[in-house]
């Protein structure tokens, strides 16, 4: 394409709030054949909602809730706010009914507990020490490395979770599994279409997540995707826009999060959404700043049409 036609489009681009920082990526836009979707913040909300709270131990369900609420309480990690937001509302609540307390205000964190030797552990979720004792939260390739039992009814727990597109996040304190969190992230109301349109017009949508198959597989039906990589470790993303361009095709990767910035590098179009991290829209060609998934197409589209007419 000429200058002038790199100019026009990126200024179009501008107007629809899609940033293109590249005549490159611009011109590879056309022929893409694959777009690589991250899944948490991408696809979905990112707005994740913790639904249930279910205590296996006998522990008092407030209890329950103030040590993973505390554990996540250095996390930021929207499944941590998640979590933390869950135990406010209830401990608000829990203050309400108790008539002898007079009631804190609903933003109140104070309930919290003292904890060290904090550290998040990428695709597995969090661990610290409450009271000298261990606490983990996460998935149960945590609870497996560090030789937690999870018992057949509390897997069976986390599996109707999973069935239900939920991410069921096991609680463990001093070597014992105690609980279980359910939370939810619905998806993007564009999702499905921008799917089923970016179909229509030859493209293959493929989802990536460190998410288990299980959720994985339930959310990608309901968007319409049929190709999913689950339980991928932050590194794996890259690897997997590397295969796809193992025979010649061209590959879009789009995301949100710093696990996604090595893959958005190495795809040929990165597109990074607009309210993601600052890592992946450094990392990126295109930053969708109205966040919404329309734009991949739009994106694509302005990339065929502007270029193709103005040669
Ligand atoms: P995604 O690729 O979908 O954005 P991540 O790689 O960030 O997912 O996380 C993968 C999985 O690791 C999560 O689905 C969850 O099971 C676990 N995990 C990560 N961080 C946390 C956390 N702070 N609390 C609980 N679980 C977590
Ligand atoms: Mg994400």
């Amino acid at each position: 394409a000429t200058p002038t036609a790199i100019m026009v489009a990126t200024g179009v681009g501008a107007k629809n709030g899609v940033l293109i920082k590249g005549g490159d990526a611009l011109e590879r836009a056309q022929k893409i054949k694959y777009v690589v979707f991250d899944k948490t913040g991408t696809l979905t909300q990112g707005k994740a909602t913790a639904t249930t709270a279910k205590v296996f131990s006998g522990m008092d369900r407030g209890d329950f809730l103030t040590l993973v609420a505390s554990a996540e309480s250095s996390s930021e990690h929207p499944l941590g706010k998640a979590i933390l937001d869950y135990a406010r509302h209830f401990h608000f609540f829990d203050d309400l009914s108790d008539t002898k307390n007079g009631h804190s205000n609903n933003k109140s964190f104070d309930w919290l507990l003292e904890v060290t030797d904090f550290s998040a552990l990428p695709g597995h979720g969090v661990q610290c020490f409450i009271d000298g004792k261990k606490i983990l939260v996460g998935n149960r390739k945590l609870m497996a490395e560090n030789g937690i039992t999870v018992e057949e009814h509390v897997e069976k727990f986390v599996v109707d979770l999973e069935e239900s597109a939920e991410t069921g996040i096991l609680v463990a304190y001093d070597d014992d599994l105690i609980g279980v969190m359910g939370i939810a992230d619905p998806l993007k109301r564009e999702a499905a279409v921008v799917i089923e349109g970016l179909k229509k017009m030859g493209v293959v949508p493929v989802m990536v997540t460190g998410d288990n198959w299980r959720t994985a597989q339930a959310v990608a039906k309901e968007v319409g995707i049929t190709d999913v990589k689950a339980e991928v470790m932050p590194a794996g993303k890259a690897d997997i826009v590397r295969s796809l361009q193992k025979g010649g095709s061209l590959v879009a990767m789009v995301g949100d999060g710093i696990n996604d910035s090595p893959a958005l590098a190495a795809a040929d179009v990165g597109m990074a959404i607009g309210a993601g991290t600052d890592i992946a829209i450094e990392a990126a060609d295109y930053v969708l700043m109205r966040s919404s998934l329309e734009d991949v197409i739009t994106a694509i589209d302005l990339s065929r049409k502007t270029l193709q007419r103005i040669r």
